[in-house]
Formats: structure tokens, C-alpha cells, sequence
């Protein structure tokens, strides 16, 4: 794999100096520090851990973010075991980690931090919609929360330092690790070709990461739900930086595998933007499934009845339009009448099973990689 053609490595000669809170990177080091998120009322300071390795040799900056879902737990451990002084040896170039983006939240073990009720991983800056709009005036009316203007300030710095970003993530409490790829988006038409090299480069790293890459909604919903102000959301969209979310596995602990998954995939990137030596290796630690066409994350199927779940398949199984995903039962064990068996609603796989036991009527089954022919450079939604 070579690394992208915008950004050859013989034209970085200089090592830039990259400083983030008060960590400031320095040729041959790793360096700790802190940025300040904000004050809390007990007179503490909420701050964010940061770590900047930096090589001898220039090369990109790369940042790695993780845990901005405080019970999502694998990924800081990944960065905790790539990052740290022995990747120096021979790393070109600079990365930069985060390995919690809401202490808070990995405190409490909870998504949210207690201070917040929104996600926030919708909190960077990011198209809010026309302002003619009704819904967008209305949006526009909510002053800024206090992640959203610690995450503006931090994008700043991923803005005007980052070529790429990986940002870590988990799925659910039986879930597969995989990749997911974002739309590129743009407003005019004459973006559209930065915008199309921009997913080529996106692309090509998912693929380098090295686990099943898994295609986000399409513009509307994504806009919708405010995927585009997430953390490699707004870095591929906003900053126009090739970004990634990686998802390893289950959430609330750290699973060995999904972790290797994560380690090894980090490597990978790092190798494909020549910043260290060597090819990316394969991920064998998870399932990596293979389909012959392009998938998006939906949740299905749903449950038509109410009982107790039990399942058919696991995370990462291949599955057919039609294949038994699931059976209901009532408290006896007796099958539920009529609705008792849960199928494929279409040809994918198993990105990961929704729910434990319990199952009412109308709730989603699993969550699955369905075919996609949605285009991957689209128009901002009007
Ligand atoms: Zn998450």
C-alpha cells in the first residue's frame, strides 16, 4: 500500500512543532500534558490527558482519540499500548493521543458525562443548516454547551495540526469490531473534486486499518443526527482531514481481542501514512467478514412480539435474506405464537446483537451490515 499522493513524505521536511494543552511535542520524545476542558463548580479542573510521541525524522501528524463515550473502554487501552516510548524507535512524524475525551464519563462509566445530557460526540463544530430553516433557528437558540465549547477549542488544534485522525469507539455489549467510513460531504459544486480525493484518502485508510469497514447513513439521516459534528465527523467534513471511527467491540470492559484488533489496526495506519516501516498486517485476533458488496449499519430486524430472545448468531456471522437470526419465546420457554421466529431481512452480516435476553415488541434484534448503493460524496442536505 503507498501512502496517499497528496501527501508525500519527501515534501515534509521540517518537523513542525505541535503543541496541545501543555503537552509540546519534541523531536525524539514522548511528552505528557494536560488540556483544560473546563472548571468544574468544586473548583476542580475537568482536563483532558494528552500524549505527544514525535520522531526524528518529519513526517504527518496523526491524532488518536478515544473513550469520548466514557463507558467505551478498549480503545484508551490501544493508545495506551501504541503510544508510549518504544514507538519512537523508528516512528517519522508526530502522534497525537487522547486517550479519554471525557474523564467524566470513564469515571462513572456512563456515555455521557454527569455534567452533560447530550451525546458528546456531537459536540464539535459543524453545518447547523440553513438559517431560513425553522429547525436550525430553533438549534441556533441553545447557547453552545460546556463540551461544545471545550470540543470547539479542541478542534482548533486538530484543525490547524491533524493530517489524520482515528478516533476509538465501542458497540454494544455483543459486538463485532469494525470500521466505520463516513460520507464526504460539501456545499458547492466546485468542491467536489477536493471532495472526492478526500474520500479516496478516507477510504484507503479504513481499508489500512484493517478490519471490516462499514458504510455511515446517508446524508439526510446523517446530518439529521448529527453525525458530521462527531469527532471524525467534523474532522473529515468540517477540518476536510481523512478521518475514521473505529469500533471495538463490546462496551463496559476491555475485551483482549477487539483490543489486539485495535492495536494492530493502529500500527496499520501508521504504516500506510510512512510513518513507521514495514506493510500493514492482517487483523486475525476478530472475525473479519467478507461480502462481495458495500455496507451500511442499520438496525434489523425487529422484533414483532414481545418474549425472550434467544439467539442464532454471533458478531460477525455472514448471513442471507431469510436466515434465522433469532427465536421468542414466552416465560415457559414455549415459542410465542405466530412471531416466534426472527429473520434476515436481507443479505450482510452481524455487526452485533442489540440485546441481552428481553425483547419487546418492536425493538431491534441485532444491528447489521446491509447493502449500501448510497453515494459516498454527497451534497450537504438542503
Ligand atoms: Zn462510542
Amino acid at each position: 500500500m503507498t501512502p496517499p499522493v497528496s501527501m508525500p513524505l519527501e515534501d515534509i521536511v521540517e518537523t513542525k512543532t505541535v503543541q496541545v494543552g501543555t503537552a509540546e511535542s519534541r523531536p525524539g520524545e514522548i511528552v505528557y500534558g494536560w488540556f483544560d476542558l473546563a472548571q468544574l463548580p468544586t473548583g476542580h479542573v475537568e482536563r483532558l490527558p494528552v500524549i505527544i510521541a514525535q520522531g526524528r525524522e518529519p513526517g504527518p501528524v496523526f491524532w488518536f482519540t478515544a473513550n469520548i463515550h466514557g463507558d467505551e473502554l478498549t480503545g484508551m487501552a490501544a493508545i495506551h499500548d501504541v503510544v508510549k516510548p518504544d514507538l519512537l524507535e523508528n516512528l517519522r512524524g508526530t502522534v497525537v493521543a487522547i486517550p479519554s475525551l471525557n474523564p467524566a464519563g470513564l469515571r462513572t462509566v456512563r456515555r455521557v458525562p454527569y455534567f452533560e445530557s447530550q451525546d458528546p460526540n456531537r459536540s464539535f463544530p459543524g453545518y447547523t443548516g440553513p438559517v431560513s430553516d425553522p429547525v436550525t433557528a430553533e438549534r441556533q437558540q441553545h447557547p453552545p454547551s460546556i463540551y461544545d465549547l471545550a470540543m470547539e477549542r479542541l478542534f482548533q488544534d486538530i484543525h490547524s495540526t491533524a493530517d489524520y485522525l482515528v478516533d476509538l469507539h465501542c458497540y454494544g455489549l455483543q459486538s463485532s469490531s469494525f470500521t466505520i467510513r463516513d460520507r464526504v460531504l460539501y456545499h458547492k459544486e466546485e468542491e467536489l473534486p477536493t471532495a472526492n480525493s478526500l474520500y479516496r484518502q478516507m477510504d484507503e485508510m479504513c481499508r489500512a486499518f484493517g478490519l471490516p469497514v462499514v458504510n455511515e447513513s446517508e446524508a439526510g439521516r446523517y446530518v439529521d443526527q448529527k453525525l458530521h459534528r462527531s469527532t471524525s465527523g467534523a474532522a473529515l467534513n468540517e477540518a476536510r482531514i481523512p478521518a475514521i471511527t473505529v469500533e471495538l467491540g463490546l462496551i463496559g470492559g476491555v475485551d483482549p481481542d477487539a483490543l489486539s484488533a485495535g492495536r494492530t489496526g493502529l500500527y496499520n495506519v501508521l504504516k500506510w501514512a510512512g510513518m513507521l516501516p514495514g506493510e500493514p498486517e492482517k487483523i486475525i485476533s476478530v472475525p473479519v467478514p467478507e461480502v462481495p458488496f458495500s455496507t451500511r449499519r442499520e438496525n434489523s430486524p425487529r422484533a414483532r412480539a414481545s418474549g425472550i430472545l434467544r439467539y442464532h448468531v454471533r458478531p460477525g456471522d455472514i448471513v442471507s435474506e431469510g436466515d434465522l437470526i433469532g427465536t421468542l419465546t414466552d416465560i415457559f420457554g414455549t415459542p410465542v405464537p405466530e412471531f416466534s421466529e426472527i429473520r434476515a431481512e436481507s443479505d450482510g452480516w452481524i455487526i452485533s446483537l442489540s440485546r441481552g435476553a428481553i425483547c419487546y415488541q418492536g425493538q431491534t434484534v441485532t444491528n447489521m451490515a446491509m447493502r449500501d448503493d448510497a453515494p459516498m460524496v454527497e451534497p450537504f442536505p438542503a
